[in-house]
């Protein structure tokens, strides 16, 4: 059965700079995703170190550390059925060279690091992330 879920989604520094936020908004709410909440703002290398922190062993955390930081994000609250596998569908695999057509990453990543957008991956990152960057607050209804 599909229960109604909240993810956290970030639209990421190259496509801000790209001027990709309209379009991608609006592929979240083609694709029947509820905007709970948003915000744009630009966060420190340390907040990315914090944000990234699972990756924190791996080669690539301090340069997505450094992109993550170089400019303004746009981070939001999503709440459909099966929220968090349906953005990760909708999203596109990480790598965007096997990306599939139709998904965000295919039509706006220009690498692997720059790819475009973020999205939750479980319940329990979901629920961390989203507390991340919003509030109890911000995203009652
Ligand atoms: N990333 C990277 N090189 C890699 C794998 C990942 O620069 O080899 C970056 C990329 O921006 C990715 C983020 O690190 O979106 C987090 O990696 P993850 O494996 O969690 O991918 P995602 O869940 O974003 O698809
Ligand atoms: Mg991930």
């Amino acid at each position: 059965m599909k229960t109604l879920q909240r993810t956290l989604t970030i639209i990421k520094p190259d496509a801000v700079r790209r001027n990709a936020i309209g379009d991608i908004i609006e592929q979240f709410e083609k694709h029947g995703f509820h905007i709970l909440s948003m915000k744009m703002l630009e966060i420190s290398k340390h907040q990315a170190e914090q944000f990234y922190a699972v990756h924190a062993s791996r080669p690539f955390y301090d340069s997505l550390t450094n992109f993550m930081s170089s400019g303004p994000i746009v981070a939001l609250a999503l709440e459909k059925e099966n929220a968090i596998a349906d953005l990760r569908e909708l999203m596109g695999a990480t790598n965007p060279g096997i990306a599939k057509e139709g998904t965000i990453r295919k039509k706006w990543a220009s690498s692997i690091e720059s790819n475009a957008i973020h999205g939750s991956d479980a319940e329990d990152t979901a629920h961390f992330e989203l507390s991340f960057f919003f509030a109890g607050y911000e995203l009652a209804k």
